[in-house]
């Protein structure tokens, strides 16, 4: 126990210097596998549907996003529902279908953990761990993302300030993982046009309190697949090192958002444009 506490110590008097000299090359890049990375000059666009219905399902939209240009690719097994009578995804009986989907695409798959208990076996399985909006605030969970060495996809809760979304990032990475990508997907607002109100701002706000890299999901940020496009190429411009996108074959069918997620050529045709603006940004994708 002491230990841990000596090294939380050390981490925040890194922190302290860190401030005083937030250098751009020093930012972080997260390496998801050999070959694909999030925070340098390449724009890293994780795609999938939000939840894995079947395997068949599954590896028709990776085969897709893929040959559209994705570099990653998520996939929900546990899902955070807001009713229980809500599909809840596969659970463990969708880990062999991840393990297939590496064995036949070899992209780095992320994948929400919900539950503390799920981590060791889950980590056999994933090449990064999402923590889900709703999550951002259990700190146990946090603390032991913080012990492993995987990278971890870290959302903004639909109701966190800014500070409180450093302070979740902090929990993981003061416990000894520099693995930690943010993700900004909207925060509840007074407006039903979207489903939540989408925070570019917190791209420039984030970029000078911590070196992690930063992604956007538009799909969650405004929950309208034809506003998903539109904040894509927006959050690239305003900075963002990648993008989350839910993809689906047939969304009028999806067992969870279908409303939010791209079909196979919106998304081909999202990423033409996304070339566009990347490179006038000085990145590529
Ligand atoms: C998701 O990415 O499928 C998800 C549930 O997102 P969020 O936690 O941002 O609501
Ligand atoms: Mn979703």
């Amino acid at each position: 126990m002491k230990g841990v506490v000596t090294d939380i110590e050390a981490y925040k008097t890194r922190r302290e210097q860190d401030r005083v000299a937030p250098f751009e090359s020093d930012r972080k890049v997260v390496r998801l596998s050999s070959d694909v990375a999030i925070g340098g000059k390449e724009i890293c666009v994780i795609a999938g549907p939000c939840s894995i219905e079947s395997e068949e399902q599954f590896l028709a939209v990776i085969s897709s996003v893929k040959e559209s240009g994705a570099k990653a690719i998520r996939g929900g097994i546990f899902k955070p529902r807001t009713s229980p009578y809500s599909f809840q995804g596969l659970g463990s009986t969708g880990f062999n279908i991840l393990d297939n989907a590496k064995k036949t695409f070899g992209s780095p798959i992320i994948s929400e953990v919900m539950d503390q208990r799920m981590l060791e076996e889950m980590a056999e399985h994933v090449d990064a761990f999402q923590v889900g909006a709703r999550n951002m605030y259990n700190y146990p969970l946090l603390k032991d993302l913080g012990r492993l060495n995987k990278p971890v996809l870290l959302k903004r809760s639909m109701m966190a300030t800014i500070e409180e979304f450093v302070g979740a990032a902090e929990y993981i990475l003061s416990h000894g993982n520099s693995n930690v990508i943010l993700c900004e997907r909207g925060i509840r607002s007074f407006d039903s046009n979207t489903r939540f109100c989408l925070d570019l701002a917190a791209i420039s706000v984030l970029k000078e309190k911590l070196k992690q890299p930063i992604i956007v999901d538009p799909s969650h940020g405004t929950g309208v697949a034809r506003y998903v496009e539109p904040m894509a190429l927006a959050a690239i411009a305003a900075g963002a090192d990648g993008i989350m996108i839910e993809v689906h074959a047939t969304p009028e069918k999806a067992l969870s958002d279908g409303k939010q997620a791209l079909t196979f050529d919106a998304f081909r045709s999202l990423m033409l444009k996304l070339d566009k603006v990347s490179n006038a940004v000085g990145r590529s994708i």
